[in-house]
C-alpha cells in the first residue's frame, strides 16, 4: 500500500485533485450521494462520463491506443479512490468494464473501431443479457436460442434480471446456438442493438422500491452474424473472460469513501467510532489484496476476482449494517430529523446491496470456484 503515497505520484494526485474540485458539479455530486445503488441513474452518470471523456479520462483502464489515458495500475487506482473520495459517481459499468476489454480481446478490427468509440463518449449504453429464468448458477442452462437465416440469427426466449435495460441502446448476450455435446459447448456471444423489432421490455421492481433491472423478451428478433463476439459456439470463453472484469476489480476505494463520509457523523457515538475504525482496518487489506491483484486493463485472475467479490460485497453490507445504526442514533431525532445527505438513504441502499452477493455470480458460486481453482 506504500505503493499509493510513493511520492513519485503526488503530482499525478495533485492533478487528479485539482480537475475533481474544479470539474464536479454538485448536482452530480448530490445525485451521487442519495443514490441508492452501485447502478447509478445514466441521468446522473452519463453527464459526468462526458465531462470526464472531454478530459480523456472516461476509462482509466483501456490502453491508450483505444483511448485510455495510459495509466499505469498504481495511477488507475489513485484516480478510483480520488473519485471516490470526491464522491464522483461510478460510471456504469456494463460497457466501459465489462464488454469493452472482450471486444479489444475478442472483436474484430471493425468490430473494435465501431463499438470502443462509442462506448469512450456514452453514446452507446450497454446491458448484460446473460442470466433467464432457467439459468442463473447454472448459467450454461440458457436457452435463448439463436437460429442462423441467410446473415442473420433469429433469436428466441428470454433473459431476466437485466440491469438498465430500459435505459440500453446495446445489449450484450449469451445465446445458444448448438444443443450438441457439454452446455457450455453450444453457447455464442452476441452484440445487439435493443430497438430491433420483436424485443419488449419488461420492468421487476426491487425489494428496495427501485427500477433497477428487467425481463427481456425476444420475439423473432434478427441479428446479424457478423455482430458475434469470437466463434460461434465459443461463447462461453468470452464470458467467462467478462466475468473476471464484473468481479474482480476496485471496491476499497469507494467503500473506503463512504466510510470516511459515514465517519464525520459519528461524533454522536463511541461505540460506533469504534466500528468505523473496525471496518476501515478490513478496508486496508482489501485495498492491498486489489493493487495485489491488478493486471492488465482492470481485470484479475478468475481467483482473484472471486476473492475480491467476496470480500468487496460482504464488506460493503456490512457497512450498510452500520449506516443504518448511525442513522438511527437518537442523537438525529434532537436535530429534528435533519440527518445529512449520506443518512438519507441507507435503508435503500442496505435493502438494495443485498443483492450485491448474488450479483456476478452468487457468492456461494464465488467460494465454491475458489475451492475448484486453489484444490483443483
Ligand atoms: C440486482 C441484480 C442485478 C442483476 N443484473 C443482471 C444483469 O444485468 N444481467 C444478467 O444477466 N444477470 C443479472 N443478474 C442475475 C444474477 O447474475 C443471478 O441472480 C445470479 O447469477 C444467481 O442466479 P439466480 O438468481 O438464478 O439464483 P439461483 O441460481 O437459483 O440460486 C439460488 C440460490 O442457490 C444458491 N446456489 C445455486 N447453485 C448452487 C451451488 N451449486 N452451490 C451452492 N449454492 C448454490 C445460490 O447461491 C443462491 O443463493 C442480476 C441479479 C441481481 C440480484
Amino acid at each position: 500500500m506504500d505503493m499509493l503515497n510513493d511520492p513519485a505520484f503526488t503530482a499525478f494526485r495533485d492533478e487528479v485533485r485539482t480537475f475533481l474540485a474544479a470539474h464536479l458539479p454538485d448536482d452530480i455530486q448530490r445525485g451521487a450521494a442519495r443514490a441508492t445503488s452501485v447502478f447509478v441513474d445514466p441521468a446522473i452518470t452519463l453527464p459526468w462520463q462526458r465531462i470526464l471523456h472531454a478530459k480523456g479520462w472516461a476509462a482509466p483502464d483501456w490502453p491508450a491506443e483505444f483511448g485510455g489515458p495510459g495509466w499505469n495500475e498504481i495511477e488507475r487506482y489513485i484516480f478510483a479512490a480520488e473519485c471516490a473520495r470526491a464522491g464522483a459517481p461510478n460510471l456504469a459499468p456494463m460497457g466501459l468494464k465489462m464488454v469493452a476489454p472482450v471486444i479489444m480481446h475478442y472483436g474484430s478490427p471493425e468490430q473494435r473501431a465501431h463499438y470502443l468509440p462509442r462506448i469512450l463518449s456514452g453514446e452507446d449504453y450497454w446491458c448484460q443479457g446473460f442470466s433467464e429464468p432457467g439459468a442463473g448458477s447454472d448459467l450454461a442452462a440458457l436457452q435463448l436460442r439463436a437460429v442462423p437465416d441467410g446473415a442473420d440469427y433469429v433469436l428466441n426466449g428470454s433473459k431476466i434480471w437485466t440491469t438498465h435495460a430500459h435505459f440500453a441502446n446495446r445489449m450484450f448476450a449469451l445465446v445458444r446456438t448448438s444443443n450438441e455435446g457439454k452446455p457450455q459447448a453450444g453457447i455464442s456471444f452476441l452484440l445487439l442493438d435493443m430497438d430491433a423489432p420483436g424485443i419488449t421490455v419488461e420492468p421487476i421492481r426491487t425489494l428496495a422500491g427501485d427500477h433497477e433491472f428487467n425481463q427481456v423478451f425476444f420475439d423473432d428478433v434478427r441479428v446479424p452474424q457478423a455482430n458475434r463476439l469470437g466463434r460461434e459456439n465459443e461463447g462461453w470463453s468470452v464470458a467467462k473472460h467478462l466475468l473476471t472484469f464484473e468481479r474482480g476489480g476496485k471496491y476499497a476505494p469507494g467503500l473506503i469513501g463512504r466510510l470516511e463520509r459515514l465517519r464525520k457523523q459519528t461524533e454522536i457515538d463511541a461505540v460506533l467510532r469504534a466500528q468505523v475504525d473496525r471496518e476501515a482496518i478490513n478496508l486496508q487489506a482489501l485495498q492491498a489484496l486489489e493493487l495485489k491483484a491488478m493486471r492488465g486493463v482492470g481485470g484479475s485472475s478468475a481467483l482473484y476476482a472471486s476473492a475480491l467479490k467476496i470480500l468487496g460485497t460482504e464488506t460493503a453490507q456490512r457497512i450498510d449494517a452500520l449506516a443504518c445504526e448511525i442513522a438511527g442514533h437518537p442523537a438525529w431525532a434532537d436535530a429534528d430529523g435533519q440527518a445529512p445527505d449520506e443518512l438519507a438513504v441507507v435503508v435503500p441502499r442496505y435493502l438494495n446491496d443485498r443483492a450485491a452477493s448474488i450479483y456476478a455470480g452468487s457468492n456461494e458460486i464465488q467460494r465454491d470456484l475458489i475451492a475448484r481453482l486453489l484444490l483443483g
